[in-house]
């Protein structure tokens, strides 16, 4: 039992499938000679010819632990000629078409990967070499016809079963990597969700205004809230006040749920005094509609870009902002709440990352997997560095 586990860990899923397939092969050859009767006359030769070959397969794969798109398709394209040969020297047509069944085998395997070539090339070889051998050994047109399609139907339907998986899957993993920067309660960003975009941001600032300015937002004795009327009034406020400061976010600004009961936005602002007015707005509109009120934290600086190794990299750029915000709350906390302080800051120059990284951050671009072929063709150390959940 271990040494499976250690062969799943040690293979992605392709080469393991290949090894068993190839594997399976192996003993002909002993079967062959302890009962030559199981041969067609003169088939010992070419029974071994193929025979080298998929030993030849078995210790590639075995060696190469994860086959490229290139080696599989080589040894798919062998292993389809292989079965089919293997399929023709055998004496006895039953055991030949057991044989031949295996071709389902190799476009089933190929179609875990996502390149649509490869799949269909193995996947036209099967149908192909399976139709030869079949008209070469049938005794009449309707045994062919039965035949021929009973193996389409073998050959194509796990094809379409693994790729509507793959596809499947793939989606379910995508849509599951965008929902795991939105807040579940708000449907807000949250603060993966905002960090991972703001690159892309901070590029879409620096060439709106080349100002960059956030208003971090803490209401105020929030957990009052939850103390007298219960934790559920209390996710009833957060929802009502994630919505009064989504309607007064102008257009271009991004609000995120930063925390428990903390909301930041990223907005597009031409100085100090805009940003002023701005986090005024929110401040009031969330007090008009709600039974809590804003302490509003705001940073504005100007935004210019430079390749120099002094310029800052996003990381630094978004911390020292939040910090910056971070103490602007604290002093409207201190001077009473219910109140915005908003500064500015010297510039800030950043070292935007290159147009190729597409401005999000690594960690969501890394995960999860591009496709799930990836995600097969990993070894589990690959996944040392894998982001958990909570829950995980
Ligand atoms: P301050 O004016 O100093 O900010 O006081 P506060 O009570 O707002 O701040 P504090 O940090 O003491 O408490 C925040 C509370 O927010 C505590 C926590 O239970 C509550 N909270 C955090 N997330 C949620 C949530 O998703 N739903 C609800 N109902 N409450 C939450
Ligand atoms: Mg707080
Ligand atoms: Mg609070």
């Amino acid at each position: 039992m271990k040494f499976v586990e250690k062969a799943f860990r040690r293979y992605d899923a392709r080469s393991t499938a290949t090894l068993i397939s190839t594997g399976g092969v192996l003993p002909l050859p002993v079967i062959a000679v302890l009962a030559p009767q199981t041969l067609r006359d003169g088939g010992l030769v070419p029974l071994l010819v193929i025979w080298s070959f998929i030993a030849t397969a078995f210790l590639i794969t075995a060696f190469r632990e994860r086959l490229s798109d290139g080696e599989f398709a080589v040894l798919g394209t062998f292993g389809i000629i292989g079965i089919c040969g293997t399929s023709l020297i055998l004496a006895n047509p039953r055991p030949g078409i057991a044989v031949l069944a295996l071709v389902a085998v190799i476009p089933a395997i190929a179609a875990m990967s996502p390149s649509m070539p490869l799949v269909i090339s193995l996947l036209a070889l099967a149908v192909t070499g399976s139709t030869t051998v079949l008209a070469l050994t049938t005794v009449s047109v309707p045994a062919f016809m039965i035949s021929i399609g009973s193996m389409l139907g073998l050959i194509t339907v796990p094809v379409f079963l693994v790729v509507a998986l793959r596809r499947s899957l793939e989606a379910t993993l995508h849509r599951q990597a965008r929902l795991n920067g939105i807040d579940p309660l708000t449907g807000l960003f949250n603060r993966r969700g905002f960090l991972a975009r703001v690159a892309q941001l901070l590029a879409a600032a620096r060439v709106s205004t080349g100002w960059v300015g956030i208003l971090l937002m803490d209401i105020d004795h929030f957990k009052r809230i939850n103390d007298r009327h219960g934790h559920l009034a209390g996710d009833g406020v957060l929802l009502s006040v994630a919505a009064a400061i989504r309607e007064t976010a102008p257009a271009g600004s991004v609000v995120s749920r930063f925390g428990g009961e903390e909301f930041l936005v990223f907005c597009v602002a031409r100085d100090e005094e805009e940003l002023h007015t701005l986090a005024e707005q929110f401040r009031v509109a969330v007090a008009e509609a709600n039974p809590v009120t804003l302490s509003i934290g705001g940073v504005c600086a100007p935004l210019v870009t430079s390749t120099r190794a002094n310029a800052l990299a996003t990381d630094t750029v978004v911390s020292r902002l939040l910090d910056r915000a971070d103490r602007c709350v604290y002093r409207a906390k201190e001077s009473g709440r219910d109140r915005v302080d908003v500064v500015s800051m010297d510039p800030i120059v950043w070292r935007k990352p290159s147009d190729k990284s597409d401005g999000l951050e690594p960690v969501m671009r890394s995960t999860p997997p591009d496709s799930l072929y990836q995600l097969f063709s990993r070894r589990p150390a690959d996944f040392a560095d894998y982001p958990r959940t909570p829950d995980d």
